[in-house]
């Protein structure tokens, strides 16, 4: 397997093959990443990337996951998805899922038909990072997208059978705190994902958000506004059923169980930790 450059994938895809089909992100103006800075985006050769799928080969009993990379890999073309997911299930016989980053853009620019058609062949899980339901805040974040695109995103892709992870950012609206918190609430709830994550930003250097971090116009906001903004997302949210994690390393209280089923005790464990009565994650454990 060749990777070109950093590979990121979803803590839940640990155990998953990676298949790097593309390089980069075709949008990569986020304010706050720099996963793909360093990248120009490009769909790798429908041959080269074959090849590395068969170089998997003498694991192929292992392999129940494929995670195909890089940062909206949803976006490639059919062309290239049909044979993909045709060898990954002729290679691998115990493939449980194979899931990729998406953005909202690279869902509704495919049809209905064509996203029945990647889960019918194995793709049957998206990992969408909205980061807010807040426009004033995706808009300054440069997400490129807004509150209503996600979910027609969203229900084009559930109508096709696909599972969504939905990922939300902490933090990420000093200035609009519990605006950003409210309205992600009510894309978590529109959006109906089956997994729904939240992590806390971070600033990286070489960044929009640290240069504005460098002028002053940008700063985390402290521990007890993040947990409020985690409060608000968990106890509004109205999710059918999913499954709800904090467990990213980013976090400082990891939290785990479904919503709505177990939103009391988890808004009950942030009410707790707001009062200092348990502890949170040291600054030294957490990371990127
Ligand atoms: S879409 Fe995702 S990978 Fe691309 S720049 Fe934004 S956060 Fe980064």
């Amino acid at each position: 397997m060749r990777y070109e450059g950093r590979i990121f994938r979803p803590p839940s895809e640990a155990d998953a093959l990676i298949l790097q089909a593309t390089v980069g992100c075709s949008w990569n103006h986020c304010t706050y990443c720099d996963m793909y800075r360093d990248k120009t985006f490009r769909v790798r050769p429908l041959d080269e990337v074959l090849v590395d799928l068969e170089s998997a080969a003498p694991l192929a009993a292992e392999v129940t996951k494929v995670f195909v990379a890089d940062g909206d890999a949803l976006v490639m073309p059919m062309d290239h998805w049909r044979p993909i997911l045709e060898r990954c299930r002729a290679l691998f016989p115990n493939l449980r899922r194979v899931s990729c980053y998406a953005m909202a853009r690279n869902v509704r620019d495919k049809t209905t038909d064509e996203l029945t058609e990647l889960r019918e062949l194995g793709l049957t899980t998206l990992y969408m990072g909205p980061e807010s339901g807040d426009d004033v805040t995706l808009k300054k974040i440069a997400k490129g997208d807004t509150f209503a695109g996600h979910v027609e995103a969203a229900d084009k892709a559930r109508a096709a059978g696909m599972k969504l992870s939905v990922i939300a950012l902490l933090g990420i609206a000093p200035d609009r705190s519990q605006e950003h918190a409210q309205a992600t609430a009510r894309l978590v709830t529109e959006m109906d994902p089956a997994f729904f994550a939240a992590l806390t930003v971070t600033v990286v250097p070489g960044t929009p958000l640290a240069t504005l971090q460098t002028r002053g116009a940008f700063e985390v906001p402290p521990v007890p506004a993040l947990l409020r903004e985690l409060r608000t997302m968990v106890n509004e949210a109205r999710p059918t059923d999913a499954l709800f994690r904090t467990n990213h390393a980013s976090n400082y209280l990891p939290l785990g169980g479904r919503l709505p089923h177990d939103r009391a005790r988890i808004v009950q464990t942030i009410d707790a930790a707001l009062s200092g009565a348990i502890p949170l994650r040291p600054e030294w454990a957490r990371g990127l």
